[in-house]
């Protein structure tokens, strides 16, 4: 086998028979001579043969020091390694190797102002290294910063009186006559601090729907900003947390009617939401009771139940509140189609919804980087009184479009990358030159540098070095470094990973058929392993296991005419019983292996071994990467929890009677121990577990996802899985799993410049210590998600700057840096702040850090931190950036209005509901798909997309603009398309017009639909095909595939369906939209007094 040292085969050479007891070789069972056929078919146990070899000592242990033991400190010296001196330079200079097509973009503007004075570098101050080690923060000590005034626009929520009293609808509190109040009050911005100003400023609140400003305290654009100025920190801002829930209701109010409504309201309201808001599964009318009570009801709601009890005073009109679908459609229509240019310090992206085209000029993609706020608060203190979480959500391999530039690789040869010495940050554009292009200094930690005499270049009249446009890492926010030996493990090359494809063979796995399917598919899909650009195959080697309470591994070795099967029954102390045959390249073994794939199905297909064991099959996977000297992945097909007597058994632990306790949480924590250690030896192997599991009932999900969710890895869930009805949802999902782009072997740094830095990292991901993220494996979708905290006064002249270092291998076993470079502003003006907020971006750290407090915490109380968190965020907007407005009104930051609703569906997700309906497997599930998700995921799954069809303009290529996720969107006479990018329905109105219905599905009426539809028929003609191209693009656009489930009004499984419509009360448990944002002003104003 390709790969194996002389040490690994002394060792397995001088390890002589102990192992032999424990293993059988069944010559090849089925295939090649009868003896061995039935020894294998009648017992497993019992047939011991010698080995054709010896086999080393199982376990960990007999590898050269050096490789497998986690070092406490990196494996990589240059990560946090200290000083070093930097390598003699060669003579001369070298030219980058760029790939494929030579360097970057053209002309570039400079990014940082005209004289490149790239971040205003202070010239000759030599402050001491940023990096300490950072404490670690608890979810708990939310405690941030906290800004001063500033100016910018708002939106005023206007002020319409619920009148919770008992007085019913007469609202004392004259409301404020608008409903929506926008404000775009302007001051002159702040000097520009040496860097161009943001693109157009962010005008216009939320358009359309808002009603003109009537009120007198929302009037026209304002001058001068009365009151901004330095008032005492907020009121409740220092308190912990959890807090009471706020006293008496008094003038909350809500936006009115959309047009201008005057004061009277009520009616028209009543009118509108009435009927509609009653349906089934509705809290029932109004905000009263019964909605807000409901059984697993966030904490914080009920004490606002109570208060808000009582019958129902008024209806809103839903069209009125910031709507989510909205601000999707504004933020295409005004930057959708363009080009976004990374060349200005602080730029908000278009929001990750938006279709647009990403220019690199000196800062990463959104796509690769993205910041739950562009402009830092320059103090701790400002942070601290905001509380809105400073965080960037890093995509490192995220997919770019072909029509942007792939990434350039720069090659120093055997110099490796330039990298500062004090700090190691890698050559980038933040680098300002000096001293005639013979110096330059660290934008990271401001450390001066000689040039090595290979990499020296004039500078230009405007101190730009002159070779700035042909070299990546000068004028690019993102690139990759090749990597020398010293960035290898052991300083050796290192090799193309490998795929090993483990197979339950229990009897739910063949009596499903799902062994056949996995088979049959492996003989195609291997034929698509990834590869490089150009490359003509792949390099990444395969390899097949299959178990039940006992692993049998394959012998594919081309030379091999038929494959053999070697048996471990031991599964205490795994081992891989063959060395040369077991990793192999697909092409050159590929009849070996089809015929191996034939056979497995037969094999077993007698069998009634039920139980199984799992832990062991990583172990397993793990020694065979580790005998390979090689990174990979382990594809394991699994189908029930692992019961048989082996590390890692588990036991149903399974109690409902603990949701709504203190010790809900148990249910979510992983059983330790032995799964702990295993997602340690894959990490440091760089093997990455995906699971595909295919229950019939409980597996403890918290734990057999653990090894998963820590290496990189997804965990894929087929409940009750039946081939013709879930068989090619599961294989897209494998398909688009075994081709995707990915990396191994990762290890990632994120530097800073001076005066914050990373503190805490969400994500499927490892840490030995408090910077380096080790994973086993990153792929195209995963992202790490980064918060920082302040060490010190931010620079608003030099602004934030972040630098995201990916060490990795690439799948054909290159070594490779990949650079990831962002500059954000810091201004002592809160303002700036919220204007630059990015309400996906901080939804997905809301949902990380939620979903990992609740291991530890409540869920009421994490449920009462995330509205506490949320309240004060806005009460410090209302207080500090907006103009002074009556309590009564409710008023968001244009870049935050949609955040209550975001929040709202968060805190009624499967994992913090709460409620025992739910299946704990799939709220762990849940919790651990989003633990390495994107922004893009995130605000999809929170917010998912409600297509109406029925209208649909069968001639267009365009997909219909999507309705708010409500109830009342639906009609009786539609048809609705609903994707989180988890699940997919179609739901068909009790009056859908018999038309339509015989144009999708073939049939005669809605009457006529089969219960158990599952499927589109594939119909000629414009309706069908349309929809089935909707169906198909939106497929092809998410991460994983997502199962079609034909849902029809009035039928049980439209609940389901409905739990998505999350503008609505949660079925579960959980507030309307509406009620949510009541609770929010209460919340809100409690924080102000
Ligand atoms: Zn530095």
């Amino acid at each position: 086998m390709n790969g194996l040292s002389d040490d690994v085969l002394r060792i397995h050479r001088k390890e002589p028979r102990q192992v032999l007891p424990r293993i059988q070789v069944v010559g090849s069972p089925p295939f090649c001579n009868e003896k061995t056929i039935t020894a294998h078919r009648m017992s497993q146990q019992g047939y011991v043969a010698t080995p054709p070899y010896s086999q080393a000592q199982p376990g960990m242990g007999g590898y050269p020091a050096g490789f497998g033991s986690a070092p406490a400190q990196p494996l990589y010296r240059h990560y946090g390694g200290p000083p070093q001196s930097f390598p003699a330079p060669p003579t001369g200079m070298m030219k980058p190797v760029s790939s494929p097509s030579g360097m970057p973009p053209t002309q570039v503007p400079s990014h940082y102002g005209s004289n490149g004075q790239q971040n205003g570098a202070h010239p000759q101050s030599y402050p001491a290294p940023p990096y300490g080690q950072p404490p670690q923060s608890p979810y708990h000590s939310t405690a941030h910063q906290g800004p001063p005034p500033a100016q910018q626009l708002t939106n005023q929520m206007g002020a319409m009186n619920l009148g919770y009293g008992p007085g019913p609808m007469q609202s004392h509190q004259a409301p404020p006559t608008s409903p929506l109040i926008q404000q775009p009050f302007q001051t002159t911005p702040p000097p520009a601090m040496g860097h161009p100003p943001l693109g157009p400023p962010p005008t216009g609140p939320h358009s359309s729907q808002m009603a003109p400003p009537q009120s007198p305290l929302a009037g026209p654009p304002m001058g001068g900003p009365p009151s901004m100025g330095g008032p005492p920190p907020m009121g409740g801002m220092g308190r912990p947390f959890p807090g009471p829930p706020p006293p008496g209701a008094g003038g909350f109010q809500q936006p009115g009617p959309g047009a201008a409504g005057p004061p009277g309201y009520p009616q028209q309201l009543q009118g509108q939401l009435g009927g509609q808001m009653a349906g089934p599964g509705m809290a029932g009318p109004g905000m009263a009771g019964p909605g807000m009570a409901g059984p697993g009801m966030a904490g914080p709601f009920q004490g606002g139940a109570a208060q808000m009890a009582g019958p129902p005073q008024k209806k809103l009109d839903p069209d009125s509140i910031p709507s989510t679908t909205q601000v999707i459609e504004d933020d295409q229509a005004k930057r959708g189609g363009q080009v976004y240019t990374t060349n200005v310090r602080g730029q908000v992206p278009p929001l990750v919804t938006t279709d647009y085209t990403v220019q690199d000029q000196g800062n990463a993609s959104p796509r690769f980087m993205r910041c739950t706020t562009y402009s830092f608060p320059s103090t701790a203190d400002l942070a601290k009184q905001c509380q809105v979480p400073l965080a960037t959500i890093i995509k490192p391999f995220a997919t770019v479009p072909k029509n942007e530039t792939p990434m350039y690789v720069v090659n120093h040869g055997e110099t490796g990358p330039i990298r500062c010495n004090r700090c190691k940050a890698y050559m980038c554009p933040y680098m300002q030159f000096i001293d005639g292009g013979r110096r330059y200094q660290c934008g990271f930690c401001n450390c001066v540098n000689e040039v090595p005499a290979f990499y020296f270049q004039h500078l230009d009249h405007m101190g730009r070095r002159v070779d700035f446009y042909e070299r990546p890492e000068l004028s690019l926010g993102s690139y990759e470094f090749a990597a020398t030996l010293d960035y290898c493990k052991n300083n050796k090359p290192a090799s193309p990973p490998a795929y090993i494809f483990m197979i339950d063979v229990s009897y739910a796995n063949i009596k499903s058929g799902l062994v056949r399917l996995v088979c049959e598919e492996l003989k195609t899909l291997l034929d698509n392993l990834p590869r490089e650009d150009g490359a003509e195959s792949s390099m990444v080697k395969v390899g097949f296991v299959t178990y039940n309470k006992i692993l049998h591994f394959y012998n594919v070795n081309s030379a091999l005419a038929q494959p053999q099967m070697m048996v471990v029954s031991d599964t205490a102390e795994m081992f891989v019983p063959l060395l040369d045959g077991f990793l192999v390249n697909f092409q050159e073994s590929c009849a070996v292996i089809n015929n191996l794939l034939d056979q497995i199905p037969d094999m077993f297909a007698d069998t009634n071994e039920s139980e199984t064991v799992f832990a062991p099959v990583i172990q397993a996977g793990v020694e065979a990467l580790k005998a390979a000297e090689c990174s990979g992945k382990l594809f394991i097909f699994h189908s029930s929890i692992p019961t048989a007597e082996a590390p890692g058994k588990l036991k149903n632990r399974d109690d409902k009677k603990l949701i709504n306790t203190e010790k809900e949480k148990t249910l979510f924590q992983p059983q330790k121990a032995v799964y702990e250690q295993l997602s340690k030896d894959c990490v440091s192997q760089g093997c990455s577990v995906d699971l595909f599991l295919f229950p019939s009932q409980y597996v403890d999900i918290a734990t057999m996802g653990d090894v998963p969710t820590h290496t990189g890895g997804s965990v894929f869930k087929y409940s009750n899985f039946q081939v013709d009805m879930d068989g090619e949802h599961f294989l897209s999902d494998l398909r688009k799993d075994v081709e995707k782009a990915i990396g191994f072997d990762a290890i990632m740094r994120v530097r800073t410049s001076t005066g914050f830095r990373a503190t805490d990292f969400f994500g499927a991901i490892h840490m030995n210590n408090t910077t380096d993220v080790e994973m086993a494996a990153v792929d195209c979708d995963k992202a790490v998600t980064v918060e920082f905290k302040h060490d010190d006064t931010l620079s608003e002249e030099t602004g934030a700057l972040m630098q995201c270092a990916l060490l990795y291998t690439t799948i054909s076993g290159q070594r490779r840096l990949r650079i990831h470079n962002l500059s954000l502003n810091c201004s002592a003006q809160l303002s700036e702040l919220y204007k630059s907020c990015e309400t996906d971006a901080l939804i997905n750290f809301f949902t990380k850090s939620a979903y990992r407090a609740m291991l530890n915490q409540p869920l009421k109380t994490v449920r009462e931190i995330l509205v506490n968190q949320m309240a004060h965020m806005l009460a410090c907007y209302r207080k500090n950036c907006a103009s002074p407005s009556a309590a009564s009104q409710l008023i968001l930051p244009d870049a935050m209005k949609v955040f209550p609703v975001y929040l709202n569906s968060l805190l009624k997700t499967g994992p913090l509901v709460g409620s025992a309906e739910l299946s704990t497997d799939d709220r762990a599930h849940q919790r651990l798909i989003t633990t390495a998700m994107g922004v893009e995921d995130t605000q999809l799954l929170l917010y998912p997309r409600l297509v109406p069809l029925h209208n649909m303009d069968v001639a267009s290529d365009m997909v219909p603009a999507p309705v708010r996720c409500s109830e009342e969107r639906l009609t009786d006479a539609g048809m609705f398309l609903l994707e989180n990018g988890c699940s997919l329905f179609l739901w068909l109105g009790q009056a859908c017009p018999p038309e339509l219905i015989q144009s999708i599905f073939n049939v005669t009426s809605f009457a006529h639909l089969p219960i158990d539809l599952r499927s589109l028929p594939e119909l000629d003609n414009p309706q069908s095909k349309k929809l089935r191209s909707i169906v198909d693009s939106l497929l092809d656009q998410r991460p994983s595939s997502m199962k079609l489930l034909i849902v029809k009004q009035k039928d049980r499984s439209e609940m389901l369906f409905r739990q998505h419509l999350v503008e609505d009360k949660g079925l579960h448990g959980g507030a309307s939209y509406m009620d949510f944002l009541c609770y929010v002003h209460r919340e809100i104003r409690q924080v102000l007094t």
